[in-house]
């Protein structure tokens, strides 16, 4: 399991019980989203993960995170053994339009 049951609920504990997109309660309904879209190589695990509703997860679907959501994650993940995957602050700091080259760079220089 890329996410052990003690990191779930460290999440839980750090996001308030809340959704990381809508801001709504979560509670035992919560998927893992993964802010950078597996599909284009993001890790699976708790430095790339946060809980989201099952359709605030669908929505977002294969879209980069913007800013100000990796500001948001970082935030809640100052001091947290959860960690943050460093491609996340090379997206934050990216061109606009180059984002997705940004991406596959930090994940290539890993
Ligand atoms: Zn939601």
């Amino acid at each position: 399991m890329p996410v052990s049951p003690d990191e779930y609920r460290l999440m839980d504990v750090q996001q308030g019980g809340r959704c990381f997109y809508c801001g709504e309660p979560v509670g035992a309904k919560a998927t893992f989203d993964h802010l950078i879209p597996l599909a284009y190589g993001g890790l699976d695990a708790a430095p790339n993960v946060v809980l989201a509703h099952r359709r605030c997860n669908q929505r977002k679907a294969d879209r980069l995170p913007t800013p100000e959501e990796i500001d948001r994650f970082v935030t809640e993940r100052r001091r947290s053994r959860l960690g943050v995957w460093p491609p996340l602050l090379a997206l934050r700091d990216a061109e606009p339009g180059d984002e997705w080259m940004t991406v596959a760079r930090a994940i290539a220089g890993l």
